[in-house]
């Protein structure tokens, strides 16, 4: 059995408050959201980071989940954010790749 913490959510060990998924991918909420929406897409394969991602196809899954939920969520039109955070400088905190989506206010750039 995976010991990480989002395969768990695809096993259904961990019930996520899942707002989209399809074979490929799962969207859930933050359980610390940053954003009024922040809603993390993953592969529902485990993969580590962004470095690991050689899987085209899979990226294009991931990526074109986003304005998918965005539109369910209401997001398409004020527009909203995608965050991919890639290891130690990169914040990463979960080592299993996720796009963060963010929405329902208006971003500041550059991040911190
Ligand atoms: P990272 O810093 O790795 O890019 O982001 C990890 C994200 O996972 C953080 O925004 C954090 O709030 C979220 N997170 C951590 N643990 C859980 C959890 O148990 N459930 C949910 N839904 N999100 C989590
Ligand atoms: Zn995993």
């Amino acid at each position: 059995m995976s010991t990480c913490l989002f395969c768990k959510m695809v096993s259904g060990e961990i019930q996520p408050d899942i707002v989209y998924q399809n074979d490929f991918v799962l969207a859930f909420n933050d359980i610390n959201p940053k954003a009024p929406v922040h809603v993390l897409i993953i592969p529902k394969q485990h993969i580590e980071t962004l470095n690991e991602l050689t899987d085209a196809g899979l990226a294009g899954q991931l990526f074109s989940a986003a304005p998918i939920i965005a539109k369910q969520l209401g997001l398409s039109e004020n527009g909203y954010r995608l965050v991919v955070n890639c290891n130690k400088h990169g914040g990463q905190e979960v080592y299993h790749l996720h796009i963060h989506l963010l929405g329902g206010r208006q971003m500041t750039w550059p991040p911190g």
